[in-house]
């Protein structure tokens, strides 16, 4: 295979012990996702998306970021979103909220709503 040679000159930046313990947490955490909602054992980076239901290649979106001290290595604050749905929730055009064991999908433009029960539960195989 030929590749093209890489185009950065400055190594990437490091970072600390603890970081990179969180990231690996969080890719171990958003495989066990996916794992939970992909119906396919063949291709394992593909699953349901939680939202619209879509089999994609899905973004792990933590529900309360990090920012508005979500925690992003806990399970209940996690979802996998395909990238259309990641896009939404990131403009504000879908609102996720949290509900005992349920999530809330509130589309805020027309006020849709939809409500996942038991959202951390794998999904059923229906198909
Ligand atoms: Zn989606």
């Amino acid at each position: 295979m030929k590749r093209t040679e890489l185009k950065r000159r400055t190594p990437l930046k490091k970072i600390s012990k603890k970081m990179q313990k969180q990231r690996s947490q969080e890719v171990k955490l958003k495989k066990q996702i996916l794992k939970e909602q992909g119906r396919c054992g063949m291709d394992d980076s593909r699953a349901a998306c939680l939202i619209c239901g879509k089999w994609a290649l899905l973004d792990k979106h933590e529900i309360k970021s990090r920012g508005q001290c979500g925690n992003a290595l806990d399970r209940k604050n996690c979802v996998c979103i395909c990238s259309s749905c990641h896009e939404g929730c990131t403009n504000g055009i879908i609102k996720l909220t949290v509900d005992g064991d349920d999530l809330v999908v509130t589309w805020v433009k027309t006020s849709k709503t939809k409500r996942i029960l038991n959202y951390t539960q794998p999904l059923e195989v229906t198909a």
